[in-house]
């Protein structure tokens, strides 16, 4: 059986009734096959739950914002940029970006990167970056070529 107690898991990274979204609103902001599943959101926890799945060659968007995410990698592995770090992410992995710090998951060309995500139900709308920003990024050559646009 299936209620708001117990969701199985019913596929790989899939629980019953738990639908599978769009990452976001396309058009909204640059990103590349990305899907959101929101696991837990009782309005009496505060927080969102969410499992996101990056296809092989996709990313998340580059952005900032106050609220803060706390990352479980559950699935494969890939790169994350944190601030000024590219940080490469393993099985497992746990991932803090903190509030204003521009952040951008990818996965690699031949698996996906699947992660757990923690956020505040209220939360700020991501910044994306402007071309001052993205010169300061671009700045690091590291980074340069990481980020993606
Ligand atoms: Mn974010």
């Amino acid at each position: 059986m299936s209620n708001d107690t117990h969701r199985r898991h019913d596929g790989e990274f899939h629980w019953q009734d738990v639908e599978v979204l769009a990452y976001k609103q396309s058009g909204e902001a640059p990103f590349k096959d990305v899907t959101r599943q929101v696991l837990f959101e009782d309005p009496d926890l505060g927080c969102q739950w969410r499992y996101f799945e990056v296809a092989p060659g996709g990313h998340t968007t580059l952005e900032r914002h106050q609220h803060v995410h706390a990352v479980m990698v559950v699935r494969g592995h890939g790169r994350a940029l944190v601030g000024a770090h590219i940080h490469e992410l393993a099985n497992h992995d746990l991932v803090k970006v903190p509030a204003l710090t521009w952040h951008q998951f990818r996965a690699p060309d031949d698996q996906p990167l699947g992660f757990l995500c923690l956020v505040n139900a209220e939360r700020d709308r991501p910044q994306l970056p402007q071309a001052e920003d993205l010169e300061e990024l671009r700045a690091d050559a590291a980074t340069a070529e990481f980020i993606r646009v």
